[in-house]
């Protein structure tokens, strides 16, 4: 299934009145949300939150988050709602996110849509506007095969083979265990199932939704980020 570009959905505020922008960034697996997120929350001064990052650090360190995430990481199936709406509440209480932050892959389910919305209404907060990142499901499968991350700093390079060092911070490239083909696929199949239905959910509470064609260069998605952020505004 093609996922098309299509033009901004929505008109709408992205800037709050209390300053502090929550920008959504929704895609399937390789549609280059983290490295569009991390230029977005440079561009913007505000911290971004990739929950699959957290995810991947806890079991690092062997925490029990770690330990009981670890089983769903591997095999590319989602945390429990409840672990998700932890780490986001626990997020959206440091002092950095007070001027926004950008959740990447934070929101998977409409139950975490529903729970962010009444944690950050219960904080006099909403969400300002959803990116859906638009990518042919070939070319997934294309990106992710030739994906690797470092086990230091956790950038994700396309190209650069495990075992290569990371050009960012000298750690170590590797691959990523859900990146094997039964885990993308699985991946690919609870986006379709369980994160699409969250953009209609989006839609229908007057939040922006804002589709951007996600093929080319880091910089060509980049400006269309930008571009439809400027949509909304
Ligand atoms: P990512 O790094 O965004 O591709 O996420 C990697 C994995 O972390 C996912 O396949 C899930 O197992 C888990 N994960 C990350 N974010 C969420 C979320 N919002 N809901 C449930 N599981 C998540």
């Amino acid at each position: 299934m093609a996922r098309s570009a299509a033009a901004p959905s929505a008109r709408g505020s992205a800037t709050r009145p209390d300053g502090g922008r929550i920008i959504i960034l929704l895609g399937p697996p390789g549609a280059g949300k983290g490295t569009q997120g991390e230029r977005l929350a440079a561009d913007l001064g505000i911290p971004k939150l990739a929950t699959g990052d957290v995810l991947r650090a806890a079991r690092r360190a062997g925490t029990p988050l770690g330990l009981e995430a670890t089983s769903y990481l591997d095999r590319g199936e989602l945390v429990p709602d409840s672990v998700i709406l932890g780490i986001m509440k626990e997020a959206l209480g440091e002092p950095a996110a007070a001027r926004g932050v950008i959740l990447d892959g934070a929101v998977r389910t409409v139950p975490q849509a529903e729970g962010l919305q009444s944690a950050l209404a219960g904080l006099g907060r909403a969400v300002s506007a959803v990116l859906v990142f638009d990518v042919p499901d070939e070319e997934l499968v294309r990106r992710i095969s030739s994906r690797t991350i470092c086990d230091a700093c956790q950038t994700p390079y396309t190209g650069l083979p495990p075992g290569a060092p990371c050009p960012k911070c000298g750690g170590t490239l590797v691959r990523r265990k859900d990146d094997e083909p039964d885990a993308v696929r699985t991946r690919l199949a609870v986006y379709t199932r369980q994160t699409e239905p969250v953009i209609a959910w989006y839609q229908t509470h007057a939040v922006p939704v804002i589709h951007i064609d996600a093929l080319g260069s880091v910089d060509d998605v980049a400006a269309r980020v930008r571009r439809g952020l400027r949509a909304v505004e």
